[in-house]
């Protein structure tokens, strides 16, 4: 399937608008230009600062009740384009039409979500001597930074909550996957007060510049560790409110008592779901001795039989990796992995075009290899063998990361009791990365700083302010 090349606009100050240069976006399946998109250069950041301002002036006198219309009003939107989002989606990022469609989605349920949240005072005290009240007002222009495993679902699940409570927004997308968020501007153009969401697009350039500018209260960045780091020190000079989801090298500890073959569908799915570009996906399988050869083979048998290739077409379980750096990235772990470990299932590449890594499951490998210590964010998945329960508990925590974590085992209390010890910002037990609108997330350790989603994730987007009158 393919769409004619298009030219993606900008979405400034209420308008769509084209820019001098222009961005080429790859299908990771073929490597082919699917389309184009307008770039943004610092007039054009300038531009979108300046209007998001002025809408949020007026944005944060609106009634909430408001603001909730016009977020039914988009996640309506998204419904009602839901299979030509999906198509571009796959296009772009890579993932098959069904990954696809589910991600749009999600993307409305998040948006339906914070459609029907609030916040109100809160009441500390209220006696003869004073009246105490906890309020939390707009902090003002928010920049989005996002990454390219999941473009429209994060566009999506930063605006809602940002505009719910009365900030205006600017959407900066990954470079490699802008135009489902360039398109999500041509549909909300329409249905939203001028000014108040703005997108640009850039090469990497605009980072910097959003992160250090005096008139943006605050950065929601989802992205790598590492760009999560220069985040936090570009924005150090304004302190600009900052939330950062960050990377993730997430453990799962199959306890002794556990049955392989019950379990090995959902560690599979939770580790290879999006070709393993997830940030709480299993990046690390740590199985227990007596179970190990049986749990490998079950893993193996499911990995057997999944077809990777490209999205659209029929019969594919998983696309190709998002981009040319991750693919070659993920390459390098495979060869590691064949002096380090023993591949059981994939480890050969096909011939390109495309960035396609057949899912392949390495046993007998041991942390210090890249490929346990480092955040692999494709679909190749080390299994490693231990013996005893507080080792490996001090192991997983080892890792610099915490995004999340999980146990898996027959007897639920002491999985629960395991899951307690694991250094990680969400822990599961018997499941990976169970998540949704109503349920904050937030890393620990360097995975990220503050919080998303939730009630939690809502007040990220205010400023407290305390009332305090003397009686
Ligand atoms: P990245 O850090 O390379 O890029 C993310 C975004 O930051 C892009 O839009 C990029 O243009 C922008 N950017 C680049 N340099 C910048 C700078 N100096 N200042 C500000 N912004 C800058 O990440 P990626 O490779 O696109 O995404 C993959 C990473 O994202 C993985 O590590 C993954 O775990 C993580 N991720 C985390 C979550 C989470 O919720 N914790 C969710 C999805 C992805």
């Amino acid at each position: 399937m393919s769409i004619n090349i298009k030219d993606y606009p900008l979405l400034l100050n209420g308008e769509l608008i084209t820019t001098e240069q222009s961005i080429k976006v790859i299908n990771p399946a073929n490597e082919e230009v699917i389309a184009t998109c307008s770039k943004a250069s610092e007039k054009e950041l300038n531009l979108a600062v300046k209007s998001a301002k002025k809408s949020q002036e007026f944005w944060a006198k609106t009634e909430i009740g408001e603001k909730q219309e016009v977020l039914h009003k988009i996640a309506e939107v998204i419904k009602g384009n839901s299979q030509e989002i999906a198509r571009i989606i796959t296009l772009e990022q890579g993932k098959t039409f069904v990954d696809a469609q589910g991600e749009v989605q999600f993307a409305e349920a998040f948006c339906e979500y914070f459609a029907n949240q609030s916040l109100t005072k809160e009441v500390l005290k209220d006696d003869e001597s004073s009246n105490i009240e906890i309020h939390r007002v707009p902090l003002g222009v928010v920049a989005a930074i996002a990454p390219w495993n999941f473009p429209f679902l994060i566009a999506v699940y930063k605006t809602a909550p940002a505009i719910l409570m009365g900030n205006s927004i600017i959407l900066k997308p990954a470079p490699t996957t802008p135009i489902s968020t360039c398109f999500f501007g041509e549909l909300i153009q329409p249905i939203v007060p001028k000014g108040l969401i703005n997108i640009i697009t850039d090469e990497n350039e605009l980072g910097p510049i959003i992160t250090q500018h005096p008139d943006i209260a605050k950065i929601s960045f989802t992205g790598s560790t590492a760009t999560g780091k220069k985040v936090a020190e570009n924005s150090g000079s304004t302190l600009t409110r900052l939330t950062l989801e960050l990377g993730g090298n997430d453990p799962a500890i199959i306890m002794k008592d556990a049955q392989p073959s019950k379990i090995a569908q959902d560690l599979f799915s939770s580790s290879m779901n999006n070709s393993g570009q997830i940030c709480a996906a299993i990046k690390r399988l740590y199985v227990h001795q007596d179970i190990y050869e049986e749990m490998c083979n079950e893993l193996k048998q499911i990995a057997d039989n999944i077809v990777v290739g490209d999205g659209f077409e029929q019969g594919i379980d998983l696309g190709p990796l998002q981009n040319k750096e991750q693919y070659e990235k993920v390459k390098g772990y495979i060869q590691e992995a064949k002096q380090k470990g023993n591949i059981i299932s994939g480890g050969d590449i096909p011939e390109g075009p495309g960035y396609f890594i057949p899912i392949t499951l390495v046993k007998d490998i041991k942390d210090g290899a890249k490929l346990v210590d480092e955040e692999q964010f494709g679909p190749i998945l080390p299994i490693i063998k231990y013996d005893d329960i507080d080792e490996v508990i001090n192991i997983a925590n080892s890792s610099n990361y915490g995004l999340g974590a999980s146990v898996w085992g027959e007897n639920i209390k002491k999985a629960t009791e395991v899951a307690m010890k694991l250094e990680a910002g969400s822990v599961w037990v018997n499941q990976h990365a169970a998540i949704g609108p109503d349920i904050p997330l937030s890393g620990a350790k360097e995975s990220g700083l503050g919080v998303e989603w939730g009630e939690e994730g809502l007040k990220e987007f205010t400023q407290l302010k305390i009332l305090n009158v003397k009686k």
